[in-house]
């Protein structure tokens, strides 16, 4: 088993990129790159409601396979925790469960993951048909898409359980919680069904013990990766 990393961000660096001035452009969504085009690695994403287990799930991934583990939702808390510039400006839109603008939280997120062009784990982004879309083109230009989109589908019963058991902080209370499926629903299922039918994304169920969701994952990742390997 290869080392897991877990990016964290690099204060003022990470700062002076979020005022690089970068504007999303166009493009088609994230696409499935050859498996084998960078040593081999593997480039992730995991989607799924809040609670559904993404950080849970990357996190085995990334150590199962030695692969960068890059949270969109753990790297916003940690500028928030930090009082950065970024965290200032994020606040009150992690606090209440809104979905941090677009250029912020692109341009928090591009240096990290060309950083890990050769295996990454992206959990919480993209979140926004507009986030894939506008991704598309800055990673393709690298060589860094994704390969495999993993949808973690837990029922909405259990999403509330956990994250009540979860108590996370400010973003975790009931009324919170409410206001994050919700945005879920508004803004990420759409994201869902702009991926339906792509070969390289698939759902499995969630509502399993964790062990048993992993393996599942790895065994569709291995037929992907098989597959991809004897079409390309
Ligand atoms: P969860 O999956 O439990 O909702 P995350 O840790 O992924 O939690 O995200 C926590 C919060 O961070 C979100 O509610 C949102 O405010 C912000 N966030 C994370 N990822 C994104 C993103 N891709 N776009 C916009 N906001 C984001």
């Amino acid at each position: 088993m290869r080392g897991a990393s877990q990016y964290s961000p690099g204060g003022a660096e990470a700062d002076a990129e979020s005022r690089s001035g970068y504007e999303p452009s166009g493009g088609r969504g994230l696409s499935c790159g050859r498996w084998a085009e960078r040593g081999n690695q593997m480039r992730l994403l995991l989607i799924g409601a809040p609670g559904a287990g993404k950080g849970t799930h990357s996190g085995l991934l990334a150590k199962r396979f030695g692969l960068t583990h890059i949270s969109s939702g753990d790297l916003l808390r940690q500028h928030v925790k930090d009082r950065t510039p970024l965290g200032l400006k994020v606040k009150s839109y992690v606090d209440n469960g809104d979905l941090v603008p677009d250029r912020i939280v692109m341009n928090m997120l591009r240096k990290p993951v060309l950083a890990a062009a050769s295996g990454y784990v992206l959990d919480g982004f993209p979140r926004t048909v507009e986030q894939a879309k506008a991704s598309y083109d800055v990673v393709r230009a690298f060589g860094a898409e994704v390969q495999a989109a993993i949808h973690l589908d837990v029922p909405r019963q259990e999403l509330i359980r956990r994250l009540l058991a979860r108590g996370r902080g400010s973003d975790d209370t009931e009324t919170v919680i409410e206001h994050r499926l919700q945005v879920y629903r508004d803004n990420t299922l759409p994201l869902l069904e702009y991926y339906a039918g792509r070969e390289w994304m698939f759902t499995v169920n969630g509502d399993r013990p964790t062990d048993t969701v992993h393996e599942d994952i790895v065994a569709r990742i291995q037929k992907l990766a098989s597959f991809t390997a004897s079409t390309s």
